[in-house]
């Protein structure tokens, strides 16, 4: 069920130039969060709400973690400590967690990881893959280190980490290592490069897809994708049957 709260912003920290991890009172909310799920929330000013990942949930604390892109993310990231934010949630359907799954891995990138964090800790042996754009963009790494097994951090440009693209260090990993579910978040072209190392090797997958969004409950139709079925079933809306779908379920476009 998803409630509309008016919650009071209890930590803000900038944890690099531009991102902003913010954790909110939000009891009722933290009640029913599952991984996966993410907040609408009203950024203030005359936005329709952004959605934003629920990156962890305690004590009836909700914390989330974004990037300022625009206006909305602008104004967001304006809010001090001790301001009330209008936020609806938990929204949509998150990643299902399979106890009979052997040996998870979780491949986050960019704003990606964020929702990737709590399902860690859920999963508790899951190693790690999380891709940057360069070493100044690169956060949360000691926090997944604490709740994983193994924790790669790759950088686009080299200059942190695995030099290269994330999925890559995942796929030399995948020719070594026995793998049963990939758990996945990023950008598309990260997203594409997943699936199709997943289904070359037979590997269930969940892939989060984080697309532009309107009324986030159903209603609109903005963030369509298409599936792989057919007539009625062509299209689904990632707002209320995603964010999170398995890989042989969505047809990843640009
Ligand atoms: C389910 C879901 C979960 C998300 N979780 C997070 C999160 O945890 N942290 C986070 O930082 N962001 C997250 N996002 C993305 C976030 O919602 C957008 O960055 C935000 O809505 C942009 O709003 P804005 O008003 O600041 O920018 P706008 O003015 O709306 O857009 C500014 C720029 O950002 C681009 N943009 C807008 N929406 C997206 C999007 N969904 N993906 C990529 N580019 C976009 C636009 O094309 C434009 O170039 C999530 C999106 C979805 C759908």
């Amino acid at each position: 069920m998803k409630h509309t709260e008016l919650c009071k912003l209890i930590l803000k920290t900038e944890i690099a130039d531009g991102i902003f991890d913010f954790t909110i009172d939000a009891p009722k909310i933290a009640a029913e969060a599952q991984c996966g799920q993410f907040l609408h929330i009203d950024c203030g000013g005359a936005f329709l709400r952004r959605p934003i990942s629920i990156c962890d949930v305690y004590d009836g604390k909700v914390r989330f973690i974004f990037e300022v892109k625009g206006e909305g993310t602008k104004a967001l990231a304006k809010y001090e400590v001790g301001d009330l934010i209008d936020v609806m949630g938990p929204l949509g359907h998150g990643f299902e967690i399979d106890g009979s799954v052997k040996n998870p891995i979780i491949i986050g990138g960019g704003i990606g990881v964020f929702p990737l964090y709590n399902l860690a800790k859920k999963l508790k042996n899951v190693d790690v893959f999380l891709g940057f754009r360069n070493k100044d963009r690169v956060v949360m790494e000691k926090e997944f280190e604490d709740v994983s097994d193994m924790v790669i951090v790759g950088t686009d440009d080299g200059s942190y980490g695995y030099s290269g693209y994330i999925a890559a260090a995942a796929e030399q990993y995948l020719s070594f290592h026995d793998c049963d579910m990939i758990y996945s978040c990023g950008p598309m072209p990260m997203l594409k490069a997943v699936k199709k190392l997943a289904e070359e090797r037979g590997i269930r997958c969940q892939l989060s897809l984080e697309q532009r969004m309107g009324c986030g409950i159903g209603a609109c139709l903005v963030c369509s994708c298409e599936t792989t079925k057919s007539g009625s079933d062509k299209y689904a809306r990632v707002c209320t049957n995603g964010p999170v779908f398995y890989s042989e379920e969505v047809t990843l476009n640009d």
